[in-house]
């Protein structure tokens, strides 16, 4: 018989790992990348005796395919994906694909913000007692880790572009965080098609599967009352007292599943800040559904380290702490940010506007922030919003004089916080590089 064609758009660890899988499995598989494909990954196909090619497409070579991988980076109206659809040949995303060769029960997390910390949050307390990975955008694939280790539970990281090419792709357990307006450029600039991708997270569940979602979030609770899944509810809240799932109650979490009821001191959750508690919410109401023992689920929750450019705790120096929250790239991150400051703050904010609105801000300029300094190639949009708010506002294009200027105006007892609500590529690589230039600077003050 024929070997089915699997072409993969774009050579990165999704799409190698996807050529793995897809090769171990007997389709034939060429890589396609428009960009330059790493030389590391190059070593592997060619190891493997994978065709690809980088730095063109071959379309020749690309419409001939039985199924199309398309890493999540390529937006749906490239030319080249319309004339694959134009053909009729199947698109798929890699946890479309990775998902059809493993029997794991499947955690997948999706939300706006907190995606990361609550998959990594997750793991840590699955992994104490079972055997389970971790993937999605976080470290190997997860087609590489269905052929290489196939565990018997995975936890996903899945962004809304992942979900726009499931076909059956069906989480046991989703966990929708929150929704709020991001990445538009993608949807047509129309919010509603941006939820419609972030519910596609329970698309294919049944009244046998579970969807944990946060009911504080109206976006998330509005469009449910709407669009009813088959899924069994658990939500979470800081706001309202909850029956089946998580809430607030004082200091304690408390979290039941029928009838099975667990109580967490939230004092002794290491993580700082409101958005965290919701994370922790999330991932206990997982954990306690797959049966982890309490009192696991509780330590788990005290000894969790949290994830590098979150809110991540740099140094303290001269009674000053610096904080690297780097990866806040949109106003509603940098919003809990702010929140969780319990000192006045020297704010660093700056970067490549998505079209922000900060307006949500501004209690916490008037209560909590006592400078600002503008990091970005264009600041003025910055310094015309908050020019009138605090007494100190400077601009900068550079990371190590923005450290040093904060250094200057930060007395014992403040924070100073590197929040930047805006994407990093006008100064930096990514966020990570720009975390890292943060904690370097911090480090040679
Ligand atoms: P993602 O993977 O969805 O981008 P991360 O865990 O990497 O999320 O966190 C991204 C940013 O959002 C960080 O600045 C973090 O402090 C903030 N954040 C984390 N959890 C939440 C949440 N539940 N709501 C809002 N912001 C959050």
């Amino acid at each position: 018989m024929k070997k089915q064609r699997l072409v993969i758009l774009g050579g990165g660890e999704s799409g190698v790992g996807t050529a793995l899988l897809g090769k171990a499995n007997g389709y034939d598989v060429f890589v396609s990348d428009k960009g330059k494909i790493k030389e590391n990954y190059k070593q592997v196909l060619l190891h493997n005796e994978i065709e690809w090619e980088d730095e063109t497409h071959t379309e020749s070579k690309i419409l001939n395919a039985d199924i199309v991988m398309k890493s999540p980076g390529i937006p749906d109206k490239v030319a080249l994906v319309k004339a694959i659809r134009d053909k009729g040949i199947q698109v798929v995303s890699e946890i479309e694909f990775a998902s059809k060769f493993t029997n794991a029960t499947v955690v997948g997390i999706t939300g706006s913000n907190g995606k990361t910390t609550t998959a990594t949050l997750t793991h840590h307390i699955l992994k104490q007692e079972l055997n389970v990975g971790l993937a999605g955008n976080i470290g190997d694939s997860f087609a590489k880790q269905v052929l290489e280790n196939d565990y018997e539970n995975y936890v996903l990281e899945i962004s809304s572009f992942q979900l726009d090419d499931i076909i059956g792709f069906k989480p046991k357990i989703a966990v929708l965080l929150n929704i709020t307006p991001d990445h538009l450029d993608r949807y047509n600039y129309e919010f509603e098609n941006y939820i419609q991708s972030k519910f596609r997270i329970a698309l294919n569940q049944t009244k046998e599967d579970y969807l944990i979602y946060d009911a504080d979030d109206e976006v998330i609770t509005n469009h449910l009352k709407n669009n009813p899944v088959q899924s069994q509810l658990l939500p979470f809240s800081l706001t309202k007292t909850i029956e089946n799932g998580a809430y607030l109650d004082k200091e304690n979490i408390k979290l039941t599943i029928n009838n099975n009821q667990i109580i967490m001191p939230t004092g002794n959750i290491t993580l700082e800040g409101k958005h965290n508690i919701k994370n922790a919410m999330a991932a206990s109401t997982v954990a306690h559904l797959l049966k982890i023992r309490k009192q696991t689920i509780r330590e788990s929750l005290e000894n969790f380290q949290g994830v590098e450019h979150r809110l991540e705790q740099v140094l303290k120096i001269n009674k000053v702490q610096y904080i690297n929250d780097s990866k806040a790239t949109n106003v509603n991150a940098t919003y809990y940010a702010l929140e969780s400051m319990d000192a006045p703050t020297v704010w660093i904010v700056g970067g490549v506007d998505k079209g922000n609105n900060y307006e949500e801000l501004f209690p916490f300029i008037n209560e909590k922030v006592k400078a600002i300094i503008c990091l970005g190639v264009d600041n003025e949009k910055l310094m015309n919003t908050f020019g009138n708010m605090v007494d100190v506002i400077i601009e900068t294009q550079f990371m190590s004089e923005a450290v040093k200027i904060a250094y200057k105006i930060a007395e014992a007892g403040d924070n100073v916080l590197l929040s930047p609500a805006c994407a990093s590529f006008d100064l930096f690589e990514n966020y990570e590089d720009r975390g890292r230039q943060f904690k370097n600077a911090v480090r040679n003050l």
